[in-house]
């Protein structure tokens, strides 16, 4: 069974009815209860979204060679 925090003992349980969910940014991500108390849990697993980033653009030709446009 999943681990998660449960914030209302305070402490790490198990989780209880645990359902595993895609959220809309693509990461997955398991929802369930607490044990003890009941309490909603919800653990991100993370996962496929890092494959996206957009800031790993290579800088464009033009600011590289900024005397292009000379002779
Ligand atoms: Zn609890």
């Amino acid at each position: 069974m999943p681990e998660g925090y449960c914030v209302r003992c305070k402490a790490k349980k198990e989780i209880a009815d645990s359902v595993e969910e895609t959220m809309k940014n693509g990461r997955r991500a398991i929802k369930g209860r607490c044990p003890v108390c009941g309490t909603v849990m919800f653990k991100i697993l993370g996962g496929k979204a890092s494959a996206s980033r957009p800031s790993t653009e290579p800088p464009s030709e033009s600011a590289l060679n900024p005397s292009n446009a000379g002779s």
